[in-house]
């Protein structure tokens, strides 16, 4: 029996949808990317399990992501299922963010915990949920805390895997705890210091866990700032950011006492293309797809940008895009 008759046969997933065969430039910014061979978009727990058990059971390679919005998917695809995590708990429906639908319960914003001061709210949202959804949510009930998260595109689970961060907050300056589920399906809480959160990184990249929802910690603020912030980081990222072309984002971390961008940029390289990927004109720091471009184009491009750094500065680079696939 091949993979898709497997599946057909066996997974009988509640509300979650399954794709075969799924291009996956149609889930990934970049617009980047062969074909999954199975593609789950995974609405629940129960969901996710039956998923794991199924994987295991058939010794099945489980890829999970979230809004695609920081990996490469290679020419050749996934093999296996990819699991893009859409498990959310908010809301986001008429009462956009009124009622946290905490599996069943109708606590609202207001109904949060609260610390002793009462202006620490704390808030769970699932890992499926838009960093610009809560955002947009958290505006409306006058919290703050999330305005430098906003923009960043992407969901939750992909925000801590990566400890994700722009204008000097990273996501693990918010959580209180993740709910993770390991590969065999168990369930368990951990608290913000064992994440090992790390410059773009979380213990995420060790060990095998997947991401189902976090308690996040934010202040009552004021409307008319929180929306001011947020404009004005939306307002930075189109000046500075080629997000008029398909990317993923910063493709190489920041360097230990350098800033990688600078170096490429003084390597004279903005503009040179392998194929249809190039080093965006508007920041050395953006590999864009100017159309067409293939996974192999951009990691000839990457390749030969470590090669003329080192070269000229004797500085090994690292990436930070994922990178998905066989
Ligand atoms: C225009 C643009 C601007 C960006 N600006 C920033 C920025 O300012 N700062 C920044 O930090 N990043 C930035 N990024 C990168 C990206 O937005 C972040 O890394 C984001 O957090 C990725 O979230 P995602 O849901 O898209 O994850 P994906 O790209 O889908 O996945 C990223 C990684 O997380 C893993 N993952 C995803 N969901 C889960 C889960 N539920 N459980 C376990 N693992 C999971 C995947 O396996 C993969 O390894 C930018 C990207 C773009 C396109």
């Amino acid at each position: 029996m091949n993979l898709k008759e497997l599946v057909q046969n066996n997974l009988k997933l509640n509300t979650s949808k399954i794709y075969f065969d799924e291009q996956m430039t149609k889930h990934t910014t970049f617009k980047i990317g062969g074909p999954a061979e199975v593609f789950i978009k995974v609405e629940n727990i129960e969901d996710l399990k039956q998923i794991l058990d199924f994987t295991n059971k058939n010794n099945i390679k489980l890829t999970v992501m979230g809004n695609g919005s920081n990996v490469l998917v290679l020419d050749s695809g996934i093999k296996g299922i990819v699991a893009k995590i859409e498990i959310k708990k908010f809301d986001f429906g008429d009462d956009f963010g009124d009622t946290l639908k905490n599996q069943g319960s109708n606590q609202t914003f207001e109904e949060c915990p609260k610390n002793q001061d009462g202006n620490n709210f704390e808030i769970t949202v699932g890992a499926g949920n838009k960093n610009i959804e809560i955002a947009q949510s958290l505006l409306k009930h006058e919290l703050t805390g999330f305005e430098e998260i906003s923009g960043i595109p992407g969901t939750i689970g992909g925000a801590i895997r990566m400890n994700a961060g722009a204008h000097g907050k990273e996501i693990k300056d918010l959580v209180k705890n993740v709910t993770v589920m390991d590969y065999n399906g168990n369930i368990k809480q951990m608290q913000n210091e064992e994440m090992q959160f790390e410059y773009r990184n979380s213990i995420l990249s060790k060990e095998k866990l997947i991401v189902l929802e976090a308690t996040l910690v934010f202040q009552k603020g004021n409307k008319e700032e929180i929306q001011n912030k947020m404009k004005e980081y939306q307002n930075w990222r189109k000046e500075k950011q080629p997000l008029e072309f398909p990317n993923a984002g910063s493709t190489f971390k920041r360097g230990n006492g350098f800033i990688t961008a600078q170096l490429i940029d003084e390597c004279g390289l903005k503009g040179y293309n392998i194929g249809g990927a190039e080093i965006s004109t508007k920041h050395a720091g953006f590999v864009v797809n100017k159309g067409g471009a293939t996974a192999s184009d951009v990691i000839a491009l990457t390749d030969y940008i470590k090669k003329e750094v080192y070269k000229k500065f004797q500085k090994h680079i690292e990436l930070e895009i994922q990178i998905l696939g066989n």
